[in-house]
């Protein structure tokens, strides 16, 4: 496969792909990867965390991963917001649900203050990324917002300009168009909106109104304001959800013309998310159900010229992300694919994960325990994973999967310092059902992701997973399908 070969790049200019997708993709092909499987953001992943302390002589300390941010040259930042007016009943994420402002901002003080613990990690270093997300960034009001912001730049390099990538998850529902205004001033040029569905009874089922006139409001706000690449999340298998009502959402959606959209499956796992018990179980459409919504979705966000990048994600031709995938410039990150790796990544807040070529850090989840350390300590870290040789090398193995959709296997043994086919036996084993329904061709030097493949990247690079191999829990991740 050439450098030009990448994803949707091709796809776009064949008018053929979008009638192939149905070639390509059977119902029982579909229905044969549905499983549950890992998305990958991380390798291991972070449900593999162990007990990690940053406090000094602790006897959890497994590793100090952030003793790397020393080395890098780019950083990203993430600061996690937690705070929401309303539930949505199909929220896997940590959120706190109040109307107490106040709450919202003692937690930004908290953040402020961990934000101090990194001043002497990584005082100089360039950050070419920030991303606030949630729970609902948006949440603050412009004063906190400009507070954070500020008091962030305090403490990082945070790089002015448009060769930066500034980030936020918006909630359609809690934004005003002055705060783009805001946003705007701060240096933000990237806004992500949770859109999901716009049929109202999908929208009264999961508890989130917003009609597509706010939506259509906001992103010509956003756009006469310059922010770019305007992407939207989607979602299906939503209760309620059937093939023609989610074709109008698309159609809608396709009217708006975000830059990008991310099309999610909805895992319904209510014995792990409290909020999913709300949906009745009768409502949540049958995987067959889910099956052909997602044949029919990406079938005419194809049609309508975006192009498929691989997993979930679209974009449109004329975005950044379609010139990067093209290049083989993709990485993945935990927002999934990102234009911009950094070195590192720095996590502020309630639950947010951190990384450096040594490993992942964690913060606590819970707000008490969160406060708690960092009024003990100035930081939260509670769990992680020091990266070994092996943990290193399939690291890489599963992004470059992921992101170029092609292994050289020159370049893992390079790594290695053996013979690809003698130290992957079984994982090699593990794949040929995969080759033989030709989701990847195993040649002499590579593997190599076919175009139908790259609907199946996670049960592909999930034969590398060493940890979810010979383990009982694959159970507790999403289904595919
Ligand atoms: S989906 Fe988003 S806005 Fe809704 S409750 Fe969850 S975090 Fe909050």
């Amino acid at each position: 496969m050439d450098e030009n070969s990448f994803a949707g790049a091709d796809s776009a200019s064949d008018p053929a792909v979008s009638t192939a997708i149905s070639s390509a993709l059977s119902q029982a092909l579909l229905a044969r990867y549905a499983g549950p499987c890992p998305r990958y953001t991380s390798y291991p992943t972070a449900d593999r965390f162990v007990p990690l302390s940053a406090g000094t002589g602790s006897p959890e300390s497994g590793g100090k991963p952030w003793e790397a941010l020393q080395d890098v040259q780019t950083l990203s930042l993430y600061v996690h917001i937690p705070f929401c007016r309303s539930l949505c009943y199909f929220c896997a994420c940590n959120k706190v649900i109040t109307r107490q402002y106040g709450l919202a901002s003692t937690y930004l003080d908290r953040v402020l203050q961990e934000a101090q613990w990194y001043r002497e990690r990584v005082a100089d270093v360039p950050v070419t990324q920030l991303h606030l997300g949630g729970g609902t960034p948006t949440y603050l009001n412009d004063s906190d917002l400009t507070r954070l912001i500020h008091g962030l730049q305090e403490v990082f390099a945070l790089q002015p300009g448009e060769d930066a990538e500034y980030s936020i998850e918006a909630d359609p529902r809690v934004l005003e168009v002055e705060t783009l205004d805001t946003l705007r001033g701060l240096g933000f040029n990237r806004l992500s909106m949770g859109i999901q569905d716009f049929n109202p009874d999908v929208q009264r089922a999961i508890n989130r109104i917003c009609p597509p006139e706010q939506v259509r409001a906001l992103t010509h706000a956003a756009r006469e304001r310059g922010f770019r690449s305007i992407s939207y999340d989607l979602i299906y298998g939503l209760p309620g959800q059937d093939v023609e009502s989610l074709e109008r959402t698309i159609d809608t959606v396709i009217d708006l013309a975000p830059d990008r959209i991310a099309l999610y499956h909805y895992a319904h796992l209510p014995q792990r998310f409290k909020a999913q018990r709300l949906i009745s179980t009768d409502l949540i459409p049958s995987p067959e159900s889910k099956i052909a919504m997602q044949l029919a979705a990406s079938r005419r966000l194809i049609d309508a010229g975006y192009l498929f990048l691989g997993m979930d994600h679209f974009s449109r031709p004329d975005d950044p992300m379609a010139a990067a995938a093209t290049r083989g410039q993709l990485a993945r990150n935990f927002q999934g694919y990102t234009l911009m790796p950094a070195d590192a990544l720095v996590g502020l807040g309630a639950s947010a994960i951190s990384y450096s070529r040594d490993g992942y850090w964690q913060n606590h989840h819970g707000q008490k325990e969160y406060a708690g350390a960092i009024s003990e300590s100035g930081q939260a870290i509670c769990r992680g994973w020091q990266l070994d040789d092996d943990d290193r090398v399939r690291q890489w193995m599963i992004m470059e999967l992921m992101c170029h959709l092609r292994l050289r296997k020159r370049d893992v043994e390079a790594r290695i310092g053996r013979p690809f086919a003698a130290y992957f036996a079984p994982e090699l084993a593990r794949l040929q059902p995969l080759i033989a329904d030709g989701l990847l061709l195993n040649t002499d030097d590579d593997l190599e992701v076919t175009e139908r493949g790259r609907w199946f990247l996670r049960n592909i690079a999930s034969a590398f997973d060493r940890y979810l191999h010979g383990s009982e829990t694959a159970a507790q991740y999403s289904r595919v399908l």
